[in-house]
């Protein structure tokens, strides 16, 4: 049921609002040359992310799930000269990709791409002793947001923002029956979201050129 006039209204807002980047497109085009799929987030979407690091003032990124490296072009654009993003990704290819877009936008200082399983990339960083992140963007499999998030809280301090993406799925997020292990996953995160004194939370449905979706916002309070 996905409506048309979303789309529409998106290109609109992104018309007047997000202006015409070629560094971002040709993100984009490189993706789709490569087979990637289109699941990255939209234009407005990424402006929101860019906004939300500028607002946060955010030094350190964490990101969860790289694909072409759109989402972390947006987010790494906010970061001031010292500033440093890491991007997690499980597939080699996602990541080659997204070192060649990153590298054509100029961030290959500032970005740190690493290949493998997010979950033992999340145990090495602690084991690093690596400090905290301003903002933590979760989006990579669903089936595995609460262990994100159990990994972002220790990854964060007093003041951090987590944020998921794809929270919604189409209105499924309240089928508490469903099968699908995504749905599963969110709801679970949802609920962590809710018992943990540590967060503030909400989450806000969208509509838009990707459909009917949603993210949720955490911030670190204790
Ligand atoms: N953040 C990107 C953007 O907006 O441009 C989109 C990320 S895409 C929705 C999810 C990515 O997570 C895919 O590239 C996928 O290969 C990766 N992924 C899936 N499972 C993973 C895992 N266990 N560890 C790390 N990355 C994973």
């Amino acid at each position: 049921n996905f409506n048309n006039n979303w789309a529409h209204v998106d290109q609109y807002i992104t018309d007047l609002l997000v202006p015409s980047d070629p560094v971002l497109e040709e993100t984009l085009e490189a993706n789709k040359a490569a087979g990637l799929p289109a699941i990255d987030v939209a234009p407005n979407q990424g402006k929101l992310l860019h906004l939300l690091a500028q607002i946060k003032g955010a030094r350190r990124i964490l990101e969860i799930g790289t694909l072409g490296g759109y989402s972390t072009i947006w987010f790494a654009r906010a970061l001031p000269p010292d500033g440093h993003l890491i991007s997690l990704e499980l597939d080699p290819f996602h990541a080659e990709i997204a070192q060649s877009n990153i590298a054509r936008a100029n961030l290959l200082e500032k970005v740190e791409i690493r290949v493998g399983n997010a979950l033992d990339s999340l145990a090495q960083l602690a084991k690093e002793k690596t400090e905290p992140f301003d903002i933590i963007f979760i989006d990579a499999d669903k089936p595995n947001n609460p262990y994100y998030f159990e990994w972002a809280l220790k990854l964060s301090r007093c003041g951090s923002l987590i944020i998921a993406d794809n929270v919604v799925r189409k209105g499924s997020v309240i089928d508490e029956s469903s099968t699908d292990p995504s749905v599963q996953g969110v709801r679970r995160f949802m609920e962590m979201l809710a018992d943990e004194p540590r967060v503030s939370a909400t989450a806000i449905q969208t509509v838009g050129s990707k459909g009917y979706d949603g993210f949720a916002i955490a911030l670190v309070i204790d």
